[in-house]
């Protein structure tokens, strides 16, 4: 018989959604796959009804429908302070998964080496290995996360094509801080390597703690792919939009990997999103608030449970400490959680190069009363034990 392709031997199936699976099983609380158990917007899912009748049922333009760019370079550029051309600077994909693939593909030749900051949003590996590229794992230092720019630059030395930038990231739920995005980009400038960000996070960010795109430091725009979605800004994960941000030289290019791969995301919902896209600018207040709500609640059943944590600065997921349950892996526990405690949370050391197996990520993008039932049943975590 004949071989399937062996680079597919170098990663596994998602650990993520394998626990989403763990979590159906058990009939426990999903803390685990991070999507939200609250409705978008009223307007927003109204204006996907209209978009139907209104009859956009076939292909928009391969790399995104003309009104849905425009929305999206009117928002994008009063967020990321860039002028932005919806002709020649966006590519729309499905969702933020194919804009990260998209782009790898567009910067890697085979055997190029890609820095990924470790731990990391699993994706990232398969993505640099299904481009035929390399990954150079640089860690983040739990419990803060911060990175050695020692580490970094021995790792730039390696010669590198591309760094993965997850910023607010996932699973750490750190953000950068303005010293942090010099020094990488001082180092991708000097070493002439492209960062790739994941932005998906941009607008839950915690104060005061602030988010800083990339693309908007000086000399890095031409060097940087931002990728980004509307899944988690509007609350619709299933609707897979996503995009790429990039000069037009690079953009020419990454149009051709889209076209190839999708041909296009969903047209009618491209121009439902419009509305979204156009929402004022108190809609991400909101967002951020709720957000800041769900967090606090959720870390004050984590205090009372006495499970360590470190504190999210960004994005919704947070790392926490297993080690004082005295299990043999953070897997084991994570499967044990769930069916005795009927709450779901992904095993840390999926996301983790180093050998980490006292962490698990908790996402907490769930209406309160989720958060409060999961949060009562782990507070009994110290008498199950
Ligand atoms: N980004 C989400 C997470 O990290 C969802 C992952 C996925 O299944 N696409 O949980």
């Amino acid at each position: 018989m004949p071989e399937t392709a062996s680079r597919l031997k170098h990663f596994s199936e998602s650990v993520i959604r394998e626990m989403t699976r763990v979590a159906d099983k058990y009939n426990a609380i999903n803390l685990s796959q991070g999507f939200p158990d609250f409705d978008p917007p009223a307007a927003l899912v109204k204006a996907a009804q209209k978009a139907l009748e209104d009859g956009f049922h076939q292909y928009a333009v391969t790399w995104g429908a003309p009104r849905f760019r425009q929305a999206l370079a009117r928002k994008q550029q009063h967020w990321m302070g860039l002028d932005l051309d919806p002709d020649t600077h966006i590519v729309v994909t499905c969702g933020g998964t194919e804009a990260m693939m998209t782009a790898m593909m567009t910067v890697c030749n085979p055997g190029d080496k890609v820095i990924i900051f470790s731990p990391f949003y699993e994706n990232y590996g398969a993505d640099t290995i299904l481009s035929g590229a390399e990954p150079l794992f640089v860690p983040l230092h739990p419990p803060d996360f911060g990175f050695d720019p020692d580490e970094l630059r021995t790792a730039f030395e390696k010669g590198v094509k591309a760094l993965v930038l997850c910023n607010p990231s996932n699973p750490s739920g750190k953000v950068f801080t303005g010293e942090e995005m010099r020094i990488i980009a001082a180092l991708a400038m000097e070493f002439d390597a492209f960062v790739i960000t994941d932005e998906v996070y941009e607008h839950i960010v915690y104060p005061p703690h602030e988010h800083i795109y990339m693309a908007s430091l000086p000399g890095m725009r031409e060097r940087t792919l931002s990728t980004g979605s509307l899944s988690k800004s509007y609350s619709i994960t299933g609707w897979r939009l996503g995009y790429v941000i990039a000069p037009e030289n690079i953009i020419r290019e990454a149009r051709k990997v889209h076209d190839f791969l999708t041909v296009g995301a969903a047209a009618p919902l491209q121009e439902a999103a419009v509305t979204a896209l156009d929402f004022p600018l108190s809609y991400y207040k909101e967002l951020q608030a709720g957000y800041i709500r769900r967090r606090d609640c959720f870390l004050s059943y984590l205090d009372q449970a006495g499970l360590r944590y470190t504190r999210p600065q960004g994005a919704y997921y947070v790392l926490a400490d297993i080690s004082d349950f005295g299990f043999e892996s953070d897997d084991a526990f994570c499967r044990w959680m769930a069916k005795e405690i009927g709450v779901a949370a992904v095993p840390g050391s999926g996301f983790f190069r180093e050998p980490v197996r006292h962490l698990i990520r908790f996402h907490f993008a769930k209406r309160e009363e989720t958060l409060r039932a999961a949060g009562e049943r782990l507070l009994t975590l110290p008498e199950k034990m």
